[in-house]
């Protein structure tokens, strides 16, 4: 809750004299009720078991939350509506008071000047202002009042969607302003035939061409699509939500550029680098199907940036870098954590915590057969995990004297496609050349390449 409002002093009411009588502010606040399946999954293996992430760790029982940025309006009976975004607390000033008015608070967004808007046409891929709202009538505000509205979008999973998405735009708020985020629902929950489950949806991805998602970045609007169904819960998925919404925050950025085209990342269509089935069975747990990928499978090196970016934006919403994930800081505090759907990741060790060999998950789980030499197997392939893991690492890496920040690593992002030339095969080569451009510390550049060969990303063509 804010503090009490204060009376005008003295002094100032004696300067305002000639003034008109100035009306006094009433306040609404708004609380929401977010409830998760996805928080408080604890790191299962090595130094860190047991932390999990930072915030909203106990949401899964329901939590109560300020909302923060979100869109309310007070609907007089006769004159005009007026409309405010909650500030910091999650309260917003309205000027004099009102009687018998309807209070309106909408599914949507603004934090930074960045819009976040849930509303339920995914396919149409064009500005929209529709969505959902709770209304309540014959309200009675009255000057120098406090209003609050509690359990927003208590018992209704898309509204949780719409905190995450929030949240995950609040902590990246700094590094761009003036975007809209178009979160689609699709509720038409469907579940067959399998290739085009809508009751399984969650896309930064989509539409026409696989692209029109992404066709008016250059604009500033991104579109996202997400199942709200009983049978999937992805609206309850708080790291699925935040992962798409970090798609969208890395194109978006990238299209700052006046160079920028609309579009998807480059040749990012091929999905599974495929294994030798003869290598199974170890082979198997980084084998996919030829559409679809995991955290877990062994893909082309443009896969796994674009997928491991949008986890490492997710996974730093959720994490604080000042705990990266250290050893021999376990047993304190919450160590770096990301889940994935149901399975928690140590952010700088493969193997859910357990793995600290250099070369990540790809070379040590992906193509491990006694007496092969599976070497020429990791050329331009890497795991999404294995990004994630790399970037996060780099990002938190302060051995330098200082880590790069949020804005700095979606600077790297948007050089590495600014500079065109991307193959399925060769990300990790460009990204680091657009990372060299950018960077002219030799201790950075250094740390950079030390957590490529742990993390098992330098494996291009
Ligand atoms: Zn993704």
């Amino acid at each position: 809750m804010r503090p009490a409002r204060t009376l005008p002093l003295p002094l100032l009411a004696a300067a305002l004299f000639y003034a008109a009588p100035a009306q006094a502010d009433y306040t609404i606040c708004v609380v929401g009720r977010v409830q998760t399946i996805d928080s408080g999954k604890t790191i299962p293996r090595g130094p860190n078991a047991g932390d999990t992430e930072d915030y909203w760790s106990n949401a899964d029982s329901g939590i109560n939350k300020a909302l923060q940025g979100i869109f309310v309006i007070v609907d007089p009976p006769q004159g005009a509506d007026q409309g405010e975004w909650t500030d910091g607390d999650g309260c917003a000033d309205f000027s004099g008071s009102v009687q018998n008015a309807n209070v309106i608070i909408r599914s949507r967004t603004k934090r930074n000047g960045n819009h976040m808007i849930l509303h339920g046409q995914p396919d149409t891929f064009s500005p929209t202002t529709s969505g959902w709202s709770y209304v309540f009538s014959n309200q009675n505000l009255n000057s120098n009042q406090t209003y609050t509205y509690q359990n927003i979008g208590s018992g209704i999973a898309k509204w949780t969607a719409l905190f995450t998405a929030n949240f995950t735009l609040d902590r990246w708020k700094n590094v761009t302003t003036g975007k809209y985020i178009h979160l689609g629902v699709d509720e038409s929950c469907v579940a067959s035939p399998p290739s085009a489950r809508t009751d399984n949806r969650a896309s930064a991805h989509y539409g026409p061409g696989s692209s029109a998602s992404n066709s008016q970045i250059t604009s500033g609007w991104h579109y996202l699509v997400l199942s709200n169904c009983s049978s999937t819960l992805l609206t309850r998925r708080k790291s699925i939500v935040s992962h798409e919404v970090g798609h969208a925050l890395a194109a978006l950025f990238y299209a700052d550029s006046s160079s920028a085209a609309n579009g998807d990342e480059p040749n990012c269509t091929d999905l599974n680098n495929d294994l030798d089935p003869a290598r199974s069975p170890n082979s198997s747990a980084c084998t996919g199907s030829s559409n679809s990928y995991s955290i877990y499978t062994k893909e082309w090196n443009s896969i796994a940036f674009r997928e491991g970016f949008a986890h490492f934006v997710a996974a730093a919403a959720w994490s604080d870098k000042d705990d990266a994930g250290r050893a021999g800081s376990s047993g304190t505090g919450h160590e770096a954590e990301f889940t994935w759907f149901n399975d928690p990741q140590d952010l700088r060790r493969y193997n859910q915590g357990s793995g600290t060999n250099n070369g990540g998950r790809l070379e040590n789980i992906c193509c491990v057969e006694p007496g092969s030499n599976c070497s020429t197997s990791w050329d331009s392939a890497a795991t999404n995990g294995d990004w994630m893991r790399f970037l996060w690492s780099y990002f938190t890496d302060d051995t330098c004297g200082s880590a790069p920040t949020k804005k700095e690593m979606l600077q790297i992002y948007q050089r590495t496609r600014l500079n065109g030339g991307l193959t399925k095969g060769n990300y990790y080569t460009r990204a680091r050349t657009a990372m060299r451009q950018l960077v002219t510390s030799s201790c950075l550049r250094g740390r950079w390449d030390t957590w490529a060969m742990r993390t098992g990303v330098d494996n291009d063509t």
